[in-house]
């Protein structure tokens, strides 16, 4: 069999050239990293869980009429997506203050933001992947205004539909990380969400305990990192109990439910 041609391979994904022309392999790997790369280790299973936690999250995007590209899983760690043409961007989207918005405005951490706010950082592991204005997105060309907006109101969609499907099994949402690309059809250019939507691009605290069930339990050597992912998996209802995946929709999280 030929061997599969490798187009990119970054820090949590490989990305190899898909079986028609226009689509792309993603594998997950099980590799870690955090603060630009200083810190890393092997999850066993964490590329299978955010695998198929970042499959039920885009299907439900699409399922809304956000454009992704997903396309289909095609194992356990692998999944046919959509070649794009990434915008250089992270797109954040915070509820509660964590992480770097706390040290750089001097905020509690967990307090409730006034509103759902937006940040755009450069992606570029060099200057550890600045916070920028739309001022610099534009003078350098990274979008252009109308991407901009694009971008913002799919990001607070997307807010909204993952906000309550995390609430409905037990999880407040933080706050996450998207990125865009933009998908050329004929003479049409579309902007849709990209990479991986997943415990490592999320902020998830369980509603109750405010227990950490995201990458930080890594960030913040908490310990029972893939613990914290397969509880997201198993309540999001893409993992049963005894490991087997089968996509049976959200679990309903009762007050006495086990944690
Ligand atoms: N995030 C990410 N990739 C990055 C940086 C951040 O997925 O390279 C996610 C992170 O997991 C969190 C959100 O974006 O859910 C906001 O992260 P923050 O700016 O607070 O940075 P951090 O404190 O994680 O460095």
């Amino acid at each position: 069999m030929a061997r599969r041609k490798q187009i990119y391979e970054g820090k949590a994904k490989i990305l190899f050239e898909g079986p028609e022309p226009g689509t792309i392999i993603q594998y997950f790997k099980d590799d870690t990293t955090a603060f630009n790369n200083q810190k890393h280790d092997i999850l066993e299973g964490k590329g299978v869980l955010n695998n198929r936690i970042s499959e039920f999250v885009m299907t439900g995007l699409e399922r809304i009429g956000v454009a992704t590209h997903f396309i289909k899983r095609v194992n356990m760690r692998e999944q046919l997506v959509r070649q794009v043409e990434i915008i250089p961007l992270e797109v954040v989207v915070r509820n509660y203050a964590a992480g770097s918005i706390c040290k750089r405005l001097g905020i509690e951490d967990g307090a409730a933001l006034p509103r759902s706010i937006i940040e755009f950082y450069y992606k570029d592991d060099k200057l550890g992947d600045p916070i920028v204005s739309e001022e610099h997105i534009t003078a350098f060309n990274w979008a252009n205004p109308q991407e901009i907006d694009d971008m913002m109101s799919q990001a607070l969609r997307i807010n909204d539909y993952l906000a309550g499907l995390f609430a409905g099994v037990g999880i407040k949402l933080v706050d996450f990380k998207i990125e865009f690309g933009r998908q050329y059809e004929g003479d049409m250019m579309r902007l849709i969400v990209a990479d991986e939507i997943s415990p490592d691009s999320c902020r998830l605290w369980d509603l109750e305990t405010g227990d950490i069930m995201d990458k930080d339990r890594f960030r913040k050597d908490l310990g029972n990192v893939i613990d914290g992912y397969r509880e997201v998996a198993r309540r999001l209802g893409v993992l049963r109990e005894n490991g087997n995946a089968g996509s049976k929709g959200p679990v309903l999280v009762s007050d006495n439910d086990e944690k």
